[in-house]
């Protein structure tokens, strides 16, 4: 235990903020500094048969499911009033645990839906089931949500999304990369499996295998219209301005009117967006020429796969032999009693949420970190200021919207209000659907009115932090402020280099190669001077190329993507500098302790605290599965690629050329 220096305002012991467990210190840290500083947490936490990765943000979301498990727990055996929250986070978890019910139950909760499917006739049949199915929060085809609108993002409007693909992203049905290949037979395995399991096929008078065939030939064909991931990162080109009359007239076979008064959304409606034109002109051509019994078959389909989790263990596992194991490498699939905490969470997440804040977060850690977010927009101010490559113009824009970034820290002022919600003891599956209708409904009730800027994206007892670019607002759940993180015991440089870093992080979404695109307002407006603006790209490309270049698989070889992950290296590359230099910040006024601790500098425990967030093992089936899926790079490339670009953490270790860990000067992004 190390002493704090004379002279420090805290007065009493704190620590280095360094679990000297979690480092290996037999690594060469100038050569592979996330073994050094990882590799002791990664021997002590081998991977379990549960997980395809567990790392120190897995750890914490662990600790907060079983936190939100105990409060379940208080109220699950209580005698509670009929009808309050407290009866139904009850009746809805003891339904999912009641394991024989749920498999004397088997398909029959899912039977109404499938019977209300086969009973369809015509192509206005179809057309009004999707609009059941919508409502139910089952997105086939497309879907519509409300969103804010980029011109005016006070404003909440609909958007119309490509969207009702089994497997989630176009590329697994049109790439050969990877396993995908392999994944496409293993999807059409389990439709087979899945409509003979749930009895359609004998409801349809269609063979099992058959069935199946149909889905994957619809889905392949919507596939063909759907953008990329990439293509959908750009908020320019998916933000396509419509009134309801300008889209019938591009897509007359999608009744638009109908489609938004079903959805009680029609009055008031001034304009909506279509995210992808192109591939609602092929939902169109659908509309018009697509088989009823292959859309039978599809929405059939979905209702099956959405359901299985839900229903007895036979369809629970089929689903996750299939996209637990062979897609994302787990071994075995979660206890009962995570799944359903999981489940009730989603359908009641701020009603837990106040329930978990009242137990779980206290006051002086709201306190600290609003000091420590404040000094976090003082430093990001500062590197505006020192930029070089940009003009003042922009920085004057850039200081605008730095100045009115809106703050949410722990949990919201207002909480949502679940009186509207039935639950009742009949079935789990019946209450998930029940939820879904009436998160869907809630949904729907935001459009056409203004963004209510006090709304959560996340709930309290999430382990994660956000930026929303339409409200210009960072947001930290009360969950993620708790060690590696935030350490209410340690030295403020390994809080800066931790949580101060996720804060930086969120506040450069903000002007990340997305972020920058939106204004103080919230709105798409470009602030940037052309020259700036060239200058930005050209920076950026820097990431793309030094993350396009590492391999992170040899079999089937695979290379990270820096262009999908470019927004988040963008932020963590500035989150690293901003953090940085609050920490130098909070030096000179003596908050930090410049003794060594633990035998690192400040410095030195800035950046293990950094790294030891990322700390993870991870199976081959995860790395393939989130290097093609996930817009962040992998926790080792967030180390050993995202510090040589930084030159504080060249200069805290001494790093030199001919390291493993060197990058010359000439080739380190300066951003923010
Ligand atoms: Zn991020």
């Amino acid at each position: 235990m190390a002493v704090i220096a004379t002279g420090c305002q805290n007065k009493h012991e704190l620590t280095s903020g360094v679990k000297l467990d979690n480092l290996d210190t037999t690594a060469r840290l100038q050569d592979d500094f996330y073994q050094y500083a990882c590799g002791g947490w990664m021997k002590n936490n081998p991977l379990d048969a549960e997980h395809s990765r567990y790392g120190a943000f897995d750890v914490l979301g662990e600790k907060a499911l079983k936190d939100v498990n105990d409060l379940i727990d208080s109220v699950k055996d209580a005698r509670n009033d009929a009808g309050s929250l407290e009866d139904k986070i009850a009746t809805m978890y003891n339904l999912g645990m009641d394991s024989a019910k749920l498999q004397a139950d088997g398909m029959e909760p899912l039977r109404p839906f499938l019977e209300e499917i086969n009973n369809l006739k015509t192509r206005a049949d179809v057309w009004s089931e999707l609009r059941r199915m919508h409502k139910r929060g089952n997105i086939v085809l497309f879907g519509v949500f409300g969103e804010a609108d980029k011109d005016d993002a006070k404003q909440c409007i609909a958007w119309a999304y490509q969207g009702g693909l089994g497997l989630g992203d176009r590329d697994y049905y049109l790439l050969d990369e990877g396993r995908n290949a392999q994944f496409r037979e293993g999807y059409v395995a389990l439709m087979e499996k899945e409509f003979a399991m749930a009895g359609y096929d004998r409801m349809s008078g269609i063979r099992a295998d058959k069935l199946a065939q149909m889905v994957m030939n619809f889905e392949t064909r919507l596939a063909r219209a759907m953008n990329t991931k990439l293509q959908n990162r750009d908020p320019q080109a998916t933000f396509n301005r419509y009134t309801v009359a300008e889209a019938q007239k591009f897509t007359p076979n999608i009744d638009w009117a109908e489609y938004f008064a079903d959805m009680n959304i029609l009055d008031g409606m001034k304009s909506f967006n279509i995210a992808q034109p192109q591939y609602f002109e092929e939902v169109n051509r659908v509309m018009k020429d697509a088989d009823v019994e292959v859309m039978k078959a599809y929405f059939a389909w979905h209702e099956i796969v959405g359901a299985a989790p839900y229903l007895s263990d036979e369809f629970v596992n089929a689903n996750f032999e299939f996209f637990g194991k062979m897609m994302s490498g787990r071994e075995v699939n979660r206890p009962r009693w995570k799944r359903v905490t999981s489940t009730v969470e989603g359908a009641m997440g701020e009603a837990l949420g106040q329930l978990y804040v009242r137990k779980h977060f206290p006051a002086e850690a709201k306190t600290r970190m609003v000091t420590l977010v404040d000094n976090l927009i003082t430093a990001l101010g500062q590197r505006i200021d020192q930029a070089t490559w940009m003009t003042d113009a922009t920085k004057k824009n850039a200081h605008e919207k730095l100045s009115t970034i809106y703050v949410k820290i722990g949990y919201p002022d207002k909480w949502r209000d679940y009186s509207g919600l039935e639950i009742k003891n009949d079935s789990y599956y019946a209450n998930v659907v029940r939820s879904n209708k009436f998160d869907m409904a809630y949904n729907f009730s935001k459009i056409n009115k203004p963004v209510d800027k006090d709304e959560w994206l996340m709930t309290p007892q999430t382990v994660n932090a956000y930026y929303n670019p339409t409200t210009n607002e960072i947001c930290f759940p009360a969950a993620i402020l708790q060690p590696p993180f935030f350490d209410m015991h340690a030295d403020e440089a390994a809080n800066y280099g931790a949580i101060g870093v996720v804060i930086g992080h969120e506040l450069t979404h903000g002007f990340d190669d997305q972020g920058r695109q939106y204004d103080k307002d919230g709105n798409l407006n470009d602030w940037w001077t052309e020259q700036d603006a060239a200058n930005f790209k050209q920076n950026s490309q820097i990431l793309v190329d030094a993350f396009s270049a590492v391999k992170v698989l040899d079999e089937p070889e695979t290379y990270a993507n820096g262009e999908l992950t470019l927004g988040e290296n963008i932020a963590d590359n500035g989150g690293l500098h901003v953090s940085y230099l609050a920490m130098q910040n909070a030096m000179t006024k003596h908050q930090v302790n410049k003794d060594q601790m633990d035998g690192f500098t400040p410095e030195q425990r800035f950046f293990l605290a950094y790294a030891a967030v990322w700390a993870s093992n991870i199976r081959p089936e995860a790395i393939l599965q989130l290097t093609q899926m996930d817009v962040h790079a992998l926790g080792r490339n967030r180390v050993n690629v995202a510090l040589p670009q930084v030159t504080e953490f060249i200069d805290a270790f001494g790093i030199k050329d001919g390291d493993g860990m060197w990058l010359a000067p000439e080739k380190r992004a300066m951003l923010w």
